[in-house]
C-alpha cells in the first residue's frame, strides 16, 4: 500500500502549495511513490479530505482563528509526520509581525471594520503553539528544490535537512556585491539559506523570509546598522516582518 499524504491550508497565501504545484516537471515523478488523500489547491472538484490516518501531513499557513486551532488539533491526531510547509506555518508569517504588542482587536477592526462577523480572529501563531510539529520547511515562498529533496527523505523515515549556514553564503556564491557595505540593511547574515539568495542576486535586500538562521547573531547585526543612520524601533520592524512570532527568542540569540 502507498503511502497516504496530505497538503492542508490554513491562514496564508497558498504560495507554498502552488510552489509545490509549480514544480510540475518533477512532481508526477515524485508523486507515483504516494497516494494524495487531500490537496485541495490541487484538485479541479475542490474536495476535502476523508477522515483517515494520514503518513505524512503538509500544512501551510499560520492559525487565526478558533475553528483553525480545531481543525488543526484534528489533523495532527490524523498524521504520523506532520510538516509545518513555509514561513506562516513555521513562524506565524507577516500576519504575525506585531505579536506582543496590545490591541489586535483595535487593529483586526481598523482592517475589517465593526461590521465583519464572518471570523473571530486572534494574533496569528505558528503550529508548533497548539500541536507539536515534527519537521519544518521555511521559506515565503518554499524552495521547490529543499521540498523535493525532502519528500523522499520523509517516505523514507529520514529527518528534514535544511541549510545551516545564512543566506550570505549563497551570495557569496554568486559573488554578489554585499549590500550591507553600502550601508542597506539586508537580513541575510541572520537568516537561513535555502533561497540562494534570491532577493540580493537581483540587488534588493533581504527581509528574512527563510525565518533566523540557527546561531544568527542579530545583536552584532542590529549595533552594525546603529552605527550608520539606522533607528533602532527600524531595525526591529524589518526583524518583526518575518520573525514577529518570534522576535523575543530572536533578540535573545536563541
Ligand atoms: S548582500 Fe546581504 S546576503 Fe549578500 S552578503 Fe551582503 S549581507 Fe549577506
Ligand atoms: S534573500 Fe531573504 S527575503 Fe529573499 S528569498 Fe532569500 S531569505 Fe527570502
Amino acid at each position: 500500500m502507498k503511502p497516504k499524504v496530505g497538503f492542508f491550508e490554513f491562514t496564508g497565501c497558498a504560495g507554498d502549495l502552488l510552489t509545490i504545484v509549480h514544480s510540475e516537471d518533477y512532481l508526477l515523478e515524485v508523486l507515483k511513490a504516494v497516494e494524495v488523500v487531500s490537496f485541495r489547491l490541487a484538485s479541479s472538484q475542490g474536495k476535502r479530505e476523508g477522515d483517515g490516518l494520514m503518513d505524512i501531513v503538509f500544512i501551510e499557513g499560520s492559525i487565526t482563528t478558533t475553528e483553525q486551532e480545531e481543525k488543526l488539533k484534528e489533523l495532527r491526531k490524523r498524521s504520523k509526520i506532520l510538516v509545518a510547509l513555509g514561513t506562516c506555518a513555521t513562524f506565524g508569517g507577516v500576519q504575525a509581525m506585531y505579536t506582543g504588542k496590545p490591541n489586535f482587536s483595535k487593529r483586526f477592526r481598523s482592517v475589517y471594520n465593526k461590521n465583519f462577523k464572518i471570523v473571530e480572529a486572534f494574533e496569528s501563531k505558528p503550529l508548533e503553539y497548539f500541536v507539536p510539529v515534527d519537521y519544518f520547511l521555511p521559506g515565503c515562498p518554499i524552495s521547490p528544490q529543499l521540498f523535493l529533496f525532502n519528500f523522499p527523505r520523509l517516505l523514507k523515515n529520514l529527518p528534514v535537512e535544511l541549510p545551516t549556514y545564512p543566506v550570505c553564503v549563497e551570495c557569496k556564491w554568486q559573488e554578489n556585491e554585499c549590500l550591507l557595505l553600502k550601508d542597506i540593511p539586508c537580513l541575510g547574515p541572520v537568516t537561513r539559506g535555502g533561497c540562494l539568495a534570491r532577493c540580493p542576486k537581483d540587488n534588493l535586500p533581504c527581509v528574512g523570509c527563510f525565518g533566523p538562521v540557527p546561531g544568527g547573531n542579530f545583536a552584532s547585526w542590529e549595533k552594525n546598522l546603529l552605527e550608520k543612520k539606522y533607528q533602532e524601533s527600524q531595525l526591529e520592524k524589518k526583524m518583526r516582518f518575518f520573525f514577529g512570532a518570534k522576535i523575543k527568542e530572536v533578540k535573545r540569540g536563541k
